[in-house]
């Protein structure tokens, strides 16, 4: 005879939380996107006239590739925006927009102040700190960030969209997380800002979800979808309690 089963599988104790970088990592900006164009035209020495052109063509390529992310759950590369308008990623040109585009982001790379005491509690209770971003940066970009915020040792694996096929909330792309931490999906925890990305997209293969609510994410990039966070987090340092109060380890 089978036995009857629960109809939600049974959580393991928790070992990994996995954190999303903007809005959670990083603190919530608004960036116009439009701007960050203008600035790599500007970068390449564009003349006044070719430079709206190429930055609205820029701006409408990676607009693309985030609204084929949200349809059909593909990544994609910085590369395959500049490829897409006609740059040559390896131009001396195409080199000098993207060093004035990466100064025009620099700002809204920095590491919120509360994350290195939240990571060192968790990490000191025993538990995995790994970090799953939609991005079309490499990982080298983004460990540069967390070194220079001295971050980066605080972290057992990172995954990055650009270095796989998919981006949140494809479930696959949550397994490679959970697979990189070396951990079942059913005992990781998700964090991130975004409802449809992070809330719907872990719970798809068993992680819980810890909604932070306060990012302004524009109306066109929502995607209509029902989710029920596990928990919600007003403050990044609520983290800790939340997923230490799971987890039945002492705070
Ligand atoms: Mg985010």
């Amino acid at each position: 005879m089978t036995e009857h089963l629960a109809k939600t599988p049974v959580r393991s104790d928790v070992q990994a939380v996995i954190f999303d970088w903007g809005g959670t990592i990083t603190p919530w900006h608004t960036i116009d996107l439009r701007a960050q164009w203008e600035a790599f035209a500007s970068g390449m020495g564009a003349i006044a006239c070719a430079r709206n052109g190429l930055a609205a063509a820029l701006y409408t390529a990676e607009e693309q590739a985030w609204r084929r992310g949200r349809t059909d759950g593909s990544s994609a590369r910085l590369e395959d925006v500049l490829t897409a308008v006609g740059l040559d990623p390896q131009d001396e040109a195409t080199a000098a927009g993207l060093a004035a585009y990466r100064e025009f982001w620099e700002p809204h790379t920095f590491t919120h102040p509360h994350i290195p005491e939240v990571w060192e509690r968790l990490r000191a209770a025993g538990l995995r700190v790994g970090v799953l971003s939609n991005t079309l940066w490499d990982a080298q970009t983004h460990r540069g960030f967390f070194a220079r915020d001295e971050v980066l040792h605080l972290i057992d694996a990172d995954v990055y969209s650009s270095h796989t096929p998919w981006v949140k909330p494809r479930p696959e792309i949550f397994a490679a997380a959970a697979q990189s931490l070396g951990v079942d999906p059913i005992a990781c925890v998700y964090v991130g800002d975004r409802s449809y990305e992070d809330v719907h997209g872990p719970q798809v293969v068993g992680m819980r979800a810890i909604w932070i609510p306060h990012s302004d994410i524009p109306e066109d990039q929502q995607v209509s979808h029902e989710a029920t966070p596990d928990a919600v987090a007003h403050e990044l340092s609520d983290i800790a309690d939340i997923v230490l109060g799971w987890s039945g380890r002492s705070t």
